[in-house]
């Protein structure tokens, strides 16, 4: 008797389940990050910025960045390392930064400082870049800690700069039409979020997705 009585209800178990497995799948193939990259018009243009890499590579990666954006740290520290490895150094690749001044004052004077060693001791630059965001604090990031002083102890351990000049340049923001430069960039190409990395004209929705990366970068070697 009771099968019976439980029969219609045991169908609807089973309709109801295949649904929601069905919902589920179409979520997760519709969500797939690299159905949402954006394929840009054009790639951002690299001239006058910092780059590693071979200069005639024939694949660009761009990465619109912030000193203060914690993001940006962490992407720097687990996603960089091994695209430097495999790509950077191999040839197949070349990386420029671009800064994007989402946090204020802070921003604006990390991006003032590297601007500063780009000009003067552009061999130094990428250390220099790296050192700062290791600077980051990694809980209070919130709390002011990029400073005049803090750019000026980076710069010593990681350049040649004439200190004395290097200062200057940041408080008499010598470099803001640079700086005016990568924001007229992060407007032109609508950037909304740091980091973002665009790879010859595709931009990631996942800039973390270090597999899509690779398959970007080995589509632009054919
Ligand atoms: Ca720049």
């Amino acid at each position: 008797m009771s099968n019976k009585k439980s029969a219609p209800m045991k169908y609807l178990v089973m309709i109801t389940l295949a649904i929601v497995i069905l919902l589920v799948a179409i979520v997760v193939l519709t969500n797939k990050s690299q159905d949402k990259d954006e394929i840009l018009e054009n790639h951002p243009s690299t001239a006058n910025q910092p780059l590693i890499g071979e200069e005639n590579a024939s694949v660009s990666v761009v990465e619109f960045g912030d000193f203060k954006c914690p993001a940006c740290k962490a992407w720097g520290e687990s996603v960089y390392p091994q695209l430097k490895e495999d790509f950077i150094d191999t040839g197949k690749a070349n990386f420029s930064y671009i800064n994007t001044e989402f946090h204020g004052k802070e921003s604006t004077l990390g991006a003032l400082a590297a601007e500063s060693i780009l000009k003067n001791d552009p061999d130094s630059y990428w250390d220099f870049h790296k050192e700062l965001f290791k600077e980051q604090p990694g809980d209070n990031h919130d709390a002011q800690w990029i400073t005049v002083e803090k750019l000026v102890e980076v710069a010593q351990k990681t350049t040649d700069v004439h200190i004395d000049q290097f200062s200057q340049d940041i408080e008499q923001q010598t470099f803001m039409e640079e700086v005016n430069t990568d924001s007229s960039l992060v407007e032109d190409f609508n950037i909304q979020k740091t980091p973002t990395i665009i790879i010859n004209g595709t931009m990631l929705e996942d800039p973390y997705d270090y597999e899509r990366i690779k398959s970007l970068i080995e589509e632009g070697q054919e």
